[in-house]
């Protein structure tokens, strides 16, 4: 218990000091990280939402990363990004999903992947970011021999990253995306191996492709 009270307090003071350079950085108001609060209060279970609107929110979203889940919403850097997400229902009028994916829905087909995780997670969104965070720690160990091992060798990405372009991917999956379960089984340098394996191939692939060229 004063583990988590220990992990709240150095939270709380990161957001604290982040929000004082943003503020000065950016010429806002204080409030503007507190902007996600009403997100998490209204947030609703992961089986009970169908598609999540994107909102710029620049304060939470780490540079580098093009969006991120967040309780039901997709946070992203800027307003045009948002704009062309919510422009994807996912779906189109037919019902069908669109083929084949341009970057912008595969990156929101990734997206409703983590949704679909927080699904199987027993349907709730703390215990889906608690195993993230326990899977992250696992992964920065490995930061040496991975530069960002705590996100690519985290199992809710790399089930995401695999399926992202299959835009049929998530119509199997009707109670929850579980392709995560298959990697939170191995130890973390196994995930390693597996990921350092099919960088390769794809690089053989990427060889082979452009040899004729
Ligand atoms: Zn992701």
């Amino acid at each position: 218990m004063q583990q988590v009270f220990i992990v709240f307090l150095l939270l709380l003071y990161v957001v604290f000091v982040k929000s004082i350079i943003f503020a000065a950085r950016n010429n806002h108001t204080m409030n503007h990280p507190f902007r996600i609060l009403p997100i998490i209060m209204k947030a609703r279970r992961p089986s009970r939402i169908t598609d999540m609107p994107a909102v710029r929110d620049a304060f939470w979203l780490k540079k580098g990363y093009t969006a991120m889940t967040f309780f039901g919403h997709i946070i992203t850097h800027s307003a045009e990004e948002a704009n062309q997400l919510n422009m994807l229902s996912g779906k189109e009028p037919n019902g069908k999903t669109p083929k084949p994916l341009n970057a912008f829905s595969a990156l929101k087909n990734h997206e409703m992947i983590h949704l679909r995780q927080a699904q199987a997670c027993g349907d709730s969104w703390l215990r889906f970011y608690w195993r993230y965070l326990r899977y992250w720690l696992q992964g920065i160990r490995l930061n040496r021999q991975l530069r960002n091992a705590g996100y690519l060798l985290n199992p809710f990405e790399m089930e995401a990253y695999e399926h992202m372009d299959d835009a049929q991917y998530l119509d199997h999956c009707p109670d929850g995306a579980t392709g995560w379960k298959h990697y939170a089984a191995m130890s973390a340098t196994q995930r390693l191996e597996h990921y350092i394996g099919k960088q390769t191939l794809k690089n053989i692939e990427y060889d082979k492709e452009n040899a004729g060229a």
